[in-house]
């Protein structure tokens, strides 16, 4: 029997566990990746190449099917579980090491307790961190095997378009050519999902607009934040604000870490990131409101794009810069005022200036009133020394309308997995996407 053939468009976490899964079962795997190898990607490369944008970070990796997505869209929970442990077991055997990032249980359980004391969400999760500095051997790890079983990586070989025919995909038109193949799984990442979006609209893909999420980042001293993270690394706390009831949530906390940029089509964004060898002496952590647009306007990732290039207009091509107290005072920041701050910033690339000019009132109340209620579980946060950078926006792609086993609609051999079609946000939630996908092909071989 000759043994059928996938394309694989992308190879971050979704398409690494899809690739593998896929080779284990008999499949002839290419994977087509625009970016670099690993070897030679930078920091410049962060979003694009080898490992996708998400191990080519400081791999917080969260073991819960509602973080970063809701897996029992697709799976039943049972199943969700069991996938995470999969892509957990699959890390450990190319190297996580054992250590989980958080405490006992009981410390867990007492933080979800005092939290809701205080109307605060606490999610205990089972929680990892890898380090930037040493997931580059994992994602080595996992490539190298890939290979040896027969995985054929093309780096630097990027889809520009698809041609179609017989609710079927005919061809894929690369930057080296045209190639063919059974089936195709596209696993391009968040940041590519606005030309997969343009693709979607060309072949008459069913697709969904879904929510954004539009913030900041703060930043604090880490002795402030260590009597939560030590007991969690990253600490997902879920708020109601008590203006506007809008869901506002931190995310991807990086204790003793760094605030970088990065820079999307449309704007400069901030981040954060942690390294196991390397520490500062602050905490970072993105503070996020839920935005969904009903009508006439469904469309938030333009809105969050507008917003985006609104606040670096403002600062200049550069991420905007305020204290906390500023901001509640009204006032602008400036250097003078940063340099006397008792916390000093980690990422100095921005503009001192006043973030209420970019983010619309109702994000900004959220943000003070979201810092007011974290304070009672971080005493400390919300004091006028705390930084905050904007903007830190997480456009969630527009959802492509796929079946449980990320089949599409309207095309019998195209698949989709990742935060490229609006099914994930995470790298576990990601790699278990790609394992669905991969199921998905298998059953139809
Ligand atoms: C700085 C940073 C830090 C992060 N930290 C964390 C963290 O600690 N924990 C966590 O869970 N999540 C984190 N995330 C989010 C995480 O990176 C993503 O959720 C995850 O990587 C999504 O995986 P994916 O496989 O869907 O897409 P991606 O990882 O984005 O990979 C998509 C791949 O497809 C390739 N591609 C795109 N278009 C094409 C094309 N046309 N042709 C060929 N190839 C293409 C891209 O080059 C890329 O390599 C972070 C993200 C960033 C940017």
């Amino acid at each position: 029997m000759t043994q059928k053939k996938v394309i694989i468009v992308g190879l971050g976490p979704a398409g690494l566990f899809a690739a593998k899964e896929l080779i284990e079962h008999g499949f002839t795997v290419t994977v087509l990746e625009k970016g670099k190898g690993l070897k030679e990607r930078t920091k410049k490369d962060l979003l694009f190449g080898v490992g996708g944008a998400g191990l080519f970070s400081d791999g917080k990796l969260c073991f819960n099917p509602f973080i970063g997505g809701d897996l029992t869209e697709f799976v039943n929970l049972e199943g969700a579980n069991s996938l995470i442990q999969e892509v957990h077991n699959t890390f450990k055997n190319y190297g996580m090491n054992n250590g989980y990032a958080h405490k006992n249980l009981e410390d867990l359980h007492n933080l979800r307790d005092e939290s809701a004391k205080c109307g605060i969400r606490f999610v205990e999760i089972m929680q990892k961190h890898i380090g930037s500095d040493y997931l580059v051997n994992i994602v080595d790890n996992f490539c190298q095997d890939l290979i040896k079983k027969g995985v054929e990586i093309q780096t630097e070989t990027e889809v520009l378009d698809v041609v179609v025919g017989n609710n079927q995909i005919k061809e894929l038109v690369t930057n080296t050519g045209l190639v063919s193949s059974d089936y195709y799984l596209f696993c391009v990442g968040r940041y590519s999902s606005v030309w997969f979006n343009k693709i979607a609209q060309k072949i008459d893909l069913e697709t969904q607009h879904r929510y954004t999420d539009i913030g900041v980042r703060i930043e604090t001293l880490h002795s402030i934040t260590k009597t939560v993270t030590d007991i969690q690394y990253d600490p997902k706390f879920h708020i109601y604000t008590n203006t506007y009831d809008d869901f506002i949530r931190t995310f991807c906390t990086n204790p003793e870490g760094f605030v970088v940029t990065e820079t999307y089509e449309k704007f400069v964004n901030v981040n954060g990131h942690a390294m196991k060898d390397k520490k500062s002496t602050n905490t970072n952590f993105a503070f996020l409101v839920r935005v969904k647009l009903t009508e006439p306007i469904e469309d938030t990732t333009s809105y969050a794009n507008l917003i985006g290039k609104l606040a670096n207009f403002l600062g200049g091509g550069k991420p905007i810069l305020q204290r906390l107290g500023d901001l509640k005072k009204g006032r602008r920041s400036t250097w003078q005022k940063i340099e006397k701050n008792l916390v000093q910033p980690t990422l100095n690339d921005v503009t001192p200036g006043d973030i209420s000019l970019l983010l619309p009132h109702r994000i900004v109340t959220d943000i003070v009133e979201g810092l007011e209620k974290l304070d009672k579980i971080i005493p400390g946060i919300n004091s006028d020394s705390t930084l905050i950078y904007a903007p830190e926006i997480k456009l969630c792609a527009l959802r492509i309308v796929c079946n449980k086993d990320m089949k599409t609609k309207s095309f019998e051999n195209l698949f989709v997995a990742g935060d490229g079609a609006g099914v994930s946000g995470s790298i576990v939630a990601a790699a278990s996407t790609g394992l669905i996908a991969a199921r998905g092909i298998i059953k139809r071989k």
